[in-house]
């Protein structure tokens, strides 16, 4: 995503990783575990109604499909009890939308709905419409995405099968690049392997990867999964195993553009091309299945969800108008200040405009998840917030976003970014940079802060983890 248009607000899903801290990983014994997996498609028809593609700018048509925009879903039963997990080839789903999902999913103990980010899929937020003031999301189009969403989650339960699990981990930062400064990439590939416990043959495969899939970038005209489709399909040919990605901490900005891609005979292929797409997508599959040659068991049961809503004030007012003109489809209620009163927040105003959103963490045995509703940036995770903001910097007092993830004491632990909403970029105060002068010798204001609900976000939702995992 990059600079265009205003209104190309809310993007990305994050799964973050970080090697086991120490090595004392507790031998218990696993409950059973069943493993299911199941995709949907959920490519919209191109025909009478024009179908607008999420994620650059505005009035991009579809004139066609490259490869179906599909919902993966991976259920996961123990003790009793069923947990989805759920990527989706879009570019985000309000909070909602993934309510309305889970209604028809009462019998589930939880559902994790998040989207890769695509910036090739159709326009499921509306900011992406034939102008900044109309809506570019079909809502015949949501209610259909919902039922497969469904659908596909309740096939996966079906094909619940006992599993043993491994892990894997591998740092590939010669797949990221960095957009801003300063540079801090979350370039751990984390991939957990799932295998029949009868006989031993994969069952599915599911990644946890730090990048924006817009490879295929603004010029293109055909719906598709961008390389995440290609990275499933050579998964699915190697291991003749089922395949998901879940995109993680791509704030800062994680993208697969200008990173160097070359062809079998070396030459470099261009950003906005299906060769180097595909190229990328096998390239990150062949990462994931090298690194699995050398997994290790891992545990993943017992299952404990934890999850809090919370209140952001939305103080971006490029949302506000957007929500005014009915481009914004996602409730406004006011913000109450009795209940966010910190000393470290911006004042604001009685009845000021708030979005309410979901995090949560999924402790899955040995393995945690950090379930962050937008896209976050990964300096945030890997306790990288610069102690001193730069001098042009906005907030010169702001404080520390709270550390919560390098404080969770996990053997293994990632985070699912666009998991259950997408509220934008998560930034830390530290760097917010609207007013100019410009850090890091920019002319410019450099790219985030537009689409970011305002510069208390990242504390907020901070302090959410904090309460989840430590009070
Ligand atoms: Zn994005």
């Amino acid at each position: 995503m990059n600079k265009s248009q205003l209104f190309l607000i809310m993007t990305g899903l994050v799964f973050i990783l970080v090697a086991p801290k120490n090595s004392e990983t507790k031998q218990t014994s696993n409950e059973k575990l069943e493993v299911g997996f199941s995709k949907g498609d959920a490519t919209p028809k191109i025909g009478n109604k024009p179908v607008y593609i999420a994620g650059f700018g505005h009035n991009r048509k579809a004139e066609g499909v490259s490869d179906p925009i599909f919902i993966r879903a991976m259920v996961l039963k123990t003790e009793g009890k069923k947990y989805a997990f759920v990527s989706a080839d879009l570019i985000g789903l309000f909070k909602e939308q993934v309510d309305d999902i889970r209604k028809e999913l009462k019998d589930f103990e939880n559902v994790m709905f998040s989207c890769t980010h695509s910036h090739e899929g159709p326009d499921t937020l509306g900011l992406w419409g034939q102008t900044p003031f109309q809506s570019g999301t079909d809502p015949d189009y949501l209610l259909y995405l919902q039922k497969i969403a469904v659908s596909t989650i309740r096939e996966a339960a079906k094909n619940l099968t006992e599993c043993d699990t491994e892990i894997a981990a591998i740092s590939i930062p010669e797949l990221l690049h960095d957009g801003r400064p300063p540079i801090v990439k979350m370039d751990e590939l984390l991939s957990l392997k799932f295998n029949n416990t009868n006989t031993k043959t994969a069952l599915g495969i599911v990644l946890f990867w730090h990048c924006h899939p817009e490879t295929l970038g603004s010029g293109n005209k055909k719906l598709s999964s961008d390389f995440v489709g290609y990275t499933v399909k050579e998964i699915m040919k190697q291991t003749q195993a089922e395949a998901i990605v879940f995109t993680g901490a791509v704030g800062g900005l994680m993208t697969s553009l200008k990173v160097s891609i070359k062809n079998d005979q070396g030459q470099n292929l261009n950003d906005g091309t299906y060769e180097k797409t595909e190229r990328y997508g096998q390239l990150l599959a062949n990462a994931s299945l090298n690194s699995l040659r050398k997994a290790k068991a891992i545990n993943l049961t017992p299952i404990v969800v934890r999850k809090k809503e919370i209140l952001l004030p939305v103080d971006n007012p490029i949302y506000r108008l957007a929500k005014q003109m009915g481009v914004f489809k996602r409730e406004i209620i006011d913000w109450d200040l009795q209940l966010n009163k910190h000393a470290s927040l911006n004042q604001r105003e009685e009845k000021h405009p708030a979005a309410k959103t979901e995090v949560s963490v999924i402790s899955l045995g040995e393995l945690g998840i950090g379930c962050i509703p937008g896209e976050i940036y990964p300096e945030l995770l890997l306790g990288k917030v610069a102690t001193k903001p730069e001098k042009e910097a906005d907030y010169q007092d702001a404080p520390t976003e709270y550390d919560w993830f390098q404080k969770w004491k996990m053997p293994y632990k990632t985070v699912i970014g666009l998991a259950n909403d997408e509220i934008g970029y998560i930034l830390p105060k530290k760097q917010w940079d609207e007013k100019p002068p410009f850090a890091y010798g920019s002319k410019s204001a450099p790219y985030g802060e537009i689409n970011s609900l305002g510069p208390d976000t990242a504390f907020l939702i901070a302090n959410a983890f904090k309460e989840l995992l430590f009070e």
